[in-house]
């Protein structure tokens, strides 16, 4: 046994040693978060096991980093991204930094991938249908509004990209990053989060989530809302540093007549999508699978495994207007159902072989350009 003296010194001696460690050892804060009104929706990042006072840092650089984004890319407040739309307009050329270089390079891939469901090109219809607004309010365009401006066919693809200039052979071309641009932003965040050494946190966007690492032993898990009301429909398993990303009429749409109008557009009719309620996307790239998400609703229930093969989407589930709930086979698997109607809707449809669309390679978004 060891006598009581000794015992009382070991632990007199493990207890200075506890507090000079408390004292010089960077106490990790049990969790930080930081919310920003930002791409029309409310960020929240959630950061998990830091030492309090670099957390608060990185936090704040990356709510400042978020709201640069913001202004640089706003579709129609001004800033960069209206700077280069009006040059466009006008049939000059844009100048524009290595970083908007990136992106509007990323989007024309992407675009080019998704066989025309996605197109970022289409600022121009978006705006005619009342989405170049905060509380979109409804005026439905003309069909002559809506095929004069078809007619002149607005596409990523008539765009010239240097890494300081941008030239358009169409001036009908308007630049939306809307359906990519939380992506990219929240992909730019989350690796200025690592490069600060950030290894457990969650970036939700309104539904739209990027994770890092994992959420101590557990896995970090995201839901997916239920597009007809309060709730979720599944939550998904995440693993670390995958996203997650919903493209959802619900989220902002107008009513005229008794119909509802939503702010995804289908580049091929000019139209608002219908069919489609809701598309998710899983995705290590953040950017890639906001795109798709979007692409996919466009896409419809009968394209839709075919426009997923054609961008690499592995992991996809939509759910119809009348309830259908469409998965691929990997995301069935990853899917955990909330609610037994939408597990009981759920149909598995394999996705084909990608086609080739002879889009230029994909590089990996450089996000320091950001
Ligand atoms: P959410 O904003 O709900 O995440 P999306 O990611 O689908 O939804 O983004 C929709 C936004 O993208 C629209 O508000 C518009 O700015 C733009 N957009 C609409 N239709 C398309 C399309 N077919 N391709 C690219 N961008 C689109
Ligand atoms: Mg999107």
């Amino acid at each position: 046994m060891m006598p009581r003296a000794h015992a009382v010194r070991l632990a007199g001696a493990a207890l200075a040693l506890a507090l000079a460690m408390a004292a010089f050892w960077p106490r990790p804060a049990a969790e930080l978060r930081e919310t920003r009104l930002v791409f029309g929706t409310l960020v929240e990042i959630v950061i998990r096991d830091v030492d309090a006072a670099r957390g608060r840092a990185a936090l704040a650089e990356a709510g400042h980093l978020m709201q640069r984004l913001h202004n640089d890319w706003h579709a129609w407040q001004p800033g960069a991204l209206g700077a280069i739309n009006a040059d466009l307009r006008a049939g000059r050329t844009a100048p524009i930094t290595p970083g908007m270089a990136e992106i509007l390079r990323r989007a024309q891939h992407a675009a080019c991938a998704s066989g025309g469901t996605f197109e970022p090109a289409i600022g121009g219809l978006v705006a005619l249908w009342g989405f170049h607004s905060d509380r979109p309010e409804g005026a439905v365009p003309s069909h002559a509004q809506v095929s004069a401006l078809q007619a002149r066919r607005p596409r990523m693809a008539d765009l010239e990209i240097s890494d300081r200039a941008v030239t358009s052979s169409n001036p009908a071309v308007q630049i939306d990053l809307g359906g990519f641009g939380k992506g990219a932003a929240l992909d730019a965040v989350a690796a200025m989060l690592r490069a600060r050494g950030i290894e457990d946190a969650v970036l939700n966007a309104g539904g739209d989530v990027n994770v890092i690492g994992a959420h101590g032993r557990r896995p970090w898990r995201v839901a997916i809302r239920d597009p007809f009301a309060w709730g979720a429909v599944a939550s998904i398993e995440m693993s670390p540093d995958e996203t997650v990303y919903t493209s959802g009429n619900y989220e902002r749409f107008f009513e005229h007549e008794g119909v509802r109008f939503s702010h995804i557009l289908d580049p091929r009719t000019g139209h608002p999508v219908r069919e489609i309620v809701s598309a998710s996307v899983l995705h290590p790239s953040g950017a890639h699978a906001d795109a798709a998400a979007t692409a996919l609703g466009v896409a419809g229930a009968a394209d839709w495994p075919q426009i997923a093969a054609d961008m690499g989407i592995r992991h996809a589930m939509l759910i119809t207007d009348d309830g259908r709930v469409l998965a691929s086979p990997e995301m069935a698997a990853r899917l955990r159902f909330e609610d037994p109607a939408f597990a009981a809707a759920l149909e598995v449809q394999p996705l084909p072989a990608a086609r080739d669309h002879g889009c230029d390679p994909l590089r990996p978004l450089r996000l320091s350009a950001l």
